[in-house]
């Protein structure tokens, strides 16, 4: 078998979904994107086709060393969201090869079905707070998660740290002690009102604190951790297992988040989880992104025992539902009955993709998604 062609769609809302044909008519899908850069990785794909057409797509390992070691240069955002994307289409079209899903090529299953939290905003988006809570316990969501503030200064002051804090309150009542609440900063907080903030958090028994400070600042997260019981997690803007070696060997956090359509795909992803399991960290595999890296995350949640959650794209975001599930044929995928997720049965990814309606709206209506700009009130760059 030959890899033949590679066709790229840009897609509403922020997504990138990409086709890999070959002669012998079975062809997968992936979902390579870095979310505000959608152009580059497409530049990316382009540049890296050239050593794809013509190579057996089942030797998933050569092409994934060639892809990423082959260039000289290496890794990054733009470099391993583009391979990201073409490991999960290879091992697509692996699977649908041999008409088992990907985990069963990965050695096989060792849980039944995948536990998921949902997104709740705060404020009124799409729908007020109490309806999202709603929605979450009918779906038997044991875990929100939330962002409780915007944007914040170097040194925050205490009165809007107070504000970050009733935020939290107000959220954390409402939830009953019966569903656990997440908190995801963005990485917008900054060392000295880190240590400040997470400290006045930690009696809320939060079941995580996501990037409270940037994942550049690693000896910050070294801190926080020593200081409080809170589980902390990163990984969203790491792409590599060199880069999550530092992470691990360092202690750095609880809970290990890479992205499949960041960190190099599912090749990848699989080698972090394995890493972060002998260091004793969780995995919950990023993913505010669409079906395919959604796929992606449940093919590994399903073979690693440190997958302790995973997140999904419902209701999170500016994203409409109708938006997510319209690129695919089957999206019950997407069902959560008593707050987890089946896995399933279908060969490759499990995904089918609705190409009539990917390639019209790739057409007549690409995105072109840019993460927001903040400032602070004088005017200065703020953390989005
Ligand atoms: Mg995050």
């Amino acid at each position: 078998m030959k890899i033949t062609k590679l066709t790229t769609y840009l897609l509403e809302p922020r997504w990138l979904f990409l086709k890999i044909e070959t002669d012998e008519g079975i062809s997968g899908w992936g979902e390579p994107i870095v979310e505000g850069k959608a152009h580059s990785v497409q530049a990316m794909i382009d540049d890296l086709s050239t050593s794809l057409i013509g190579k057996n797509p089942l030797d998933i390992n050569k092409i994934w060393i060639e892809l990423y070691r082959g260039g000289f240069y290496r890794g990054g955002a733009t470099h391993m969201s583009a391979m990201a994307g073409i490991d999960q289409a290879l091992w697509d079209i692996k699977g649908k090869y041999h008409d088992v899903p990907i985990y069963e090529l990965l050695g096989g299953k060792v849980r039944d079905k995948q536990k998921v939290y949902s997104w709740v905003h705060p404020y009124e988006f799409p729908t007020d707070l109490d309806t999202q809570l709603k929605r979450a316990r009918e779906s038997g969501i044991t875990t929100v998660k939330t962002t409780p503030s915007d944007q914040m200064d170097f040194i925050t002051t205490h009165k809007e740290i107070d504000k970050v804090i009733a935020k939290v309150d107000e959220i954390h009542s409402k939830l009953n002690g019966e569903i656990d609440l997440a908190l995801d900063f963005h990485g917008r907080v900054h060392r000295g009102t880190a240590k400040i903030l997470l400290k006045e958090l930690e009696h809320f028994n939060l079941a995580f604190i996501e990037e409270p400070v940037l994942p550049e600042h690693l000896d910050c997260l070294k801190n926080i951790s020593s200081f409080i019981s809170t589980p902390i997690a990163t990984g969203e803007r790491i792409f590599s297992r060199y880069s999550f070696k530092e992470i691990l060997q360092g202690g750095y956090v609880d809970i290990i988040q890479p992205d499949l359509s960041h960190c190099g795909g599912i090749s990848e992803g699989l080698k972090i989880a394995s890493m972060a399991e002998a260091y004793d960290v969780a995995v919950a595999f990023h993913c505010p992104l669409g079906p395919l890296t959604m796929a992606s995350s449940l093919q590994l949640d399903a073979v690693n025992l440190n997958a302790v959650v995973q997140e999904q794209s419902l209701g999170i975001h500016e994203y409409k539902e109708k938006e997510i599930l319209r690129y695919v044929k089957n999206p019950e995928i997407y069902d959560i009955k008593d707050g987890y997720m089946e896995f399933s049965k279908k060969p490759g990814l499990g995904i089918e993709i609705n190409e009539e309606v990917v390639t019209e709206i790739a057409t007549n209506s690409p995105h072109n998604w840019k993460s927001p700009l903040w400032n602070n009130t004088d005017g200065s760059f703020a953390e989005w």
